[in-house]
């Protein structure tokens, strides 16, 4: 008697979303992009002058979204 093979695995759908993206990195409590360099950031309220990453939701993105390296 035959038997049926089993269909393949459904490959897992890609979600396009900075917490899946490369340049994601949690950090301290908070999300960072590091896609490009920290630029400077003022704090209005005592005038000082730092630099830092963009900081970014885990389900928002952009059009610089790139999956994750396997290594
Ligand atoms: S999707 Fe865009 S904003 Fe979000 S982590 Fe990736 S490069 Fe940064």
């Amino acid at each position: 008697m035959a038997t049926r093979k089993k269909a393949p695995a459904e490959p897992a759908e890609t979600v396009v979303a900075c917490e899946h993206c490369r340049y994601f990195v949690p950090k301290d409590g908070r999300n960072e992009c590091r896609r490009n360099p920290p630029t400077v950031a003022v704090d209005f309220e005592d005038g000082g002058v730092t630099s830092m990453f963009p900081l970014v939701d885990a389900g928002e993105w952009c059009g610089c979204w790139a999956p994750k390296l396997n290594s």
